[in-house]
């Protein structure tokens, strides 16, 4: 087993016993009623990703909270964090209150739901942070726009504080970004696509960080994309101040490249970026300036897709897929399992301060089983998503989520191991 959290040694070869939906029990040798046998395959925590767009309320024909959560525990995910932008936006209690709800009634996995910052993502008028939060939110983000108005930001620093919710940012000056489509560089003049400069977040990020110092709140930067954002945020982690971040699998493994054949599946925004953002994004990741991984999933139709690429919504599907992404750069020796595993887990977990992440005896027992070189390909007819927006569809990958325990119910079994 694979736990990086642990105080024990993190990696080990163990007996994990399970009981009443909580672990109670790790060692050699452990009997059980029944037993599941995963010699040779890794038992680390159940994953944690801080950033999904389950679409429900409102968008239900490109995701559902049943479908969304489906493809979560087929990722190996037992916690995910949902996103506000639905219809109608999660920016007061009811919202929050049906996203809870839905998700114990058709969910397989634990949903955190995140609150909006303003009203109705309108960058103007705070959300009801406080009674969301009463209602179950973790965090308060506007995602997919970022809140341009500085001293709404501050305000928005203010009240985070006070409820101890970090704010997480999509940094996007959109001045600066004027509607780009894809990074503005090379390859955009070379196709003929207007981009958007790597500035434009990280002006963003370097606003966020004097309000940070200034406020002392808790703040997380979403989907980090770019070097100059890298060294802003290890540069703040050095002063102390409270902040975190996560990277996308795709912006570790793809480039601005891949939009060179307007491929509308590549379209994400923040946009793929160049080598050297992609190279600073994994140094980042290993020195831990980047503390999670997470995946930004954001499932979308033909309708919104089958377009020019100027016109099609960004975004691309990202739970089912994380894994053999990450555990790509494990095999290439560029990123060290143990560093994996924890930004895919306990460091999630600790960046939003929410409980799991860890195989400590009394925890819950959220578990999840790697088979580090099992072939999987992503096609039409066996994603559990249900949209289809993934440019690694049809590719060989390796590595997967063989079992997903959540709650110690088995949630995903690709073997069939406990009929
Ligand atoms: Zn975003």
């Amino acid at each position: 087993m694979l736990d990086p959290a642990a105080q024990r040694p993190v990696d080990l070869a163990a007996d994990v016993r399970i009981q009443g939906g909580r672990i109670v029990e790790i060692g050699r040798g452990l009997v059980a009623p029944r037993i599941i046998d995963v010699k040779d395959l890794w038992v680390v925590p159940g994953l944690i990703d801080l950033h999904v767009h389950l679409r429900e309320p409102g968008q239900e024909y490109k995701e559902d909270i049943e479908t969304g959560t489906r493809a979560a525990a087929v990722g190996g995910f037992t916690t995910i964090c949902c996103m506000p932008n639905t219809r109608p936006v999660n920016d007061q209690r009811a919202v929050t209150e049906l996203i809870v709800r839905r998700a114990k009634e058709v969910g397989c996995v634990r949903v955190r739901p995140i609150g909006a910052i303003t009203h109705n993502l309108d960058g103007k008028h705070l959300a009801d942070i406080a009674e969301m939060k009463e209602a179950g939110i973790v965090a308060i983000s506007d995602d997919g726009r970022p809140v341009m108005n500085s001293g709404l930001v501050r305000r928005a620093f203010e009240y985070a504080r006070t409820f101890d919710l970090p704010l997480v940012q999509h940094a996007e000056d959109l001045d600066l970004a004027e509607g780009g489509s894809m990074n503005e560089g090379a390859v955009a003049t070379r196709i003929g696509i207007k981009g958007q400069p790597a500035c434009a977040e990280s002006a963003m990020v370097a606003r966020d960080l004097e309000i940070v110092e200034w406020t002392g709140a808790r703040y997380h930067v979403a989907h980090v994309s770019t070097a100059r954002t890298v060294a802003l945020i290890r540069d703040a982690k050095r002063r102390g101040l409270p902040v975190t971040c996560e990277v996308t699998p795709h912006h570790l493994a793809l480039t601005d490249e891949a939009c060179s054949h307007y491929d509308t599946r590549t379209k994400v925004m923040p946009p793929l970026r160049t080598t050297a953002d992609q190279e600073a994004l994994l140094e980042g990741l290993v020195d831990g300036t980047i503390d999670a991984i997470a995946t930004d999933h954001a499932p979308h139709s033909p309708v919104e897709k089958d377009v020019e690429f100027e016109c099609a919504a960004p975004g691309m599907l990202g739970l089912e897929t994380a894994l053999p992404i990450i555990l790509d750069f494990v095999r290439m020796g560029s990123l060290d399992d143990k560093r994996a595993i924890a930004a895919l887990t306990g460091a999630p977990a600790r960046a939003f301060g929410i409980p799991g992440g860890s195989l400590a005896i009394g925890a819950v027992a959220d578990v999840t089983v790697i088979d580090p070189e099992r072939p999987m390909t992503l096609t039409p007819e066996t994603i559990a998503s249900k949209s289809r927006n993934s440019p690694f569809m049809g590719q060989k990958l390796a590595g997967r989520a063989v079992l997903t325990i959540f709650e110690g119910k088995v949630v995903h079994d690709l073997d069939s191991r406990l009929r």
